[in-house]
């Protein structure tokens, strides 16, 4: 195997490294927005128990209004039935009726309280089937998520494990340090120069001695002598071609 050609096969390794290692990073990405999402239907659902919370508390508010108002009522009346003159009897009478009148209208009030119940707890029904329904599928996916995160981690290891392999077989320190040096800044590294003498990479033409060096590299590598870096004068990337 020439250099040009183990340098291409660590290539591959390190390409399939970097796909791994954007997909590990986005796929917490992805659980976090479905979790984010539930978190949503999960805040509808508080909303509307805190909906019909406030509606209990409004009827018992209501109720205990008219409770007061009849032990009032029952209060003046007891009183009343005591006293000895007409006049103060009428001024009773008076006061009774108008506590009478709270009393109805409180009564009322309750009465229209107690109407927003049962859509109160519609909502409630509502908004639990639906975070129910929508917890499973998210409980899924994250599920699907984390098995996935699983294999990626286990192949990564392989990975590297291959890479360490591939990179020993690359005989040449002086390819294999322009190669790591250049694979932050461009990617990929080693690429072919076209039939037209076009970097794969950037897609500039390249000098005829570009072109030349790359065939002589080739005849080099096919008769097993060394071979030199031939690199793109636009972009760096090395160039490779066939005979
Ligand atoms: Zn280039």
């Amino acid at each position: 195997m020439t250099v040009v050609e183990s340098l291409i096969e660590l290539q591959e390794v390190d390409g399939r490294i970097r796909e791994l290692e954007v997909e590990l990073k986005d796929l917490p990405r992805r659980k976090a927005l479905e979790m984010a999402r539930l978190s949503g239907v999960s805040a509808d659902l508080q909303a509307a128990k805190a909906g019909q919370e406030y509606a209990n508390q409004r009827v018992k508010g209501y109720e205990a209004d008219a409770q007061a108002l009849k032990d009032k009522i029952q209060q003046l009346k007891t009183t009343q039935a005591g006293l000895k003159s007409n006049k103060e009897y009428q001024q009773y009478s008076i006061q009774i009726d108008l506590v009478s009148h709270d009393l109805e209208a409180t009564e009322n009030n309750q009465l229209a309280a107690m109407d927003d119940l049962p859509s109160a707890e519609k909502r409630i029904n509502e908004a639990q089937a639906k975070f129910d329904a929508e917890k499973g599928g998210v409980d899924a996916f994250c599920a699907e998520i984390d098995e996935r995160i699983a294999s990626v981690k286990a192949e990564l290891e392989e990975c590297k494990k291959d890479r360490a392999e591939k990179a020993r077989s690359v005989n040449d320190p002086k390819f294999m340090l322009y190669y790591e040096r250049l694979r932050m800044k461009r990617w990929p590294v080693v690429v072919p120069l076209t039939h037209d003498g076009v970097c794969d990479g950037c897609h500039l033409v390249q000098p005829p001695s570009v072109g030349q060096l790359v065939s002589a590299n080739a005849k080099n590598g096919a008769e097993g002598k060394p071979q030199s870096i031939v690199a793109c004068t636009m972009c760096g990337r090395i160039l490779y071609g066939d005979i």
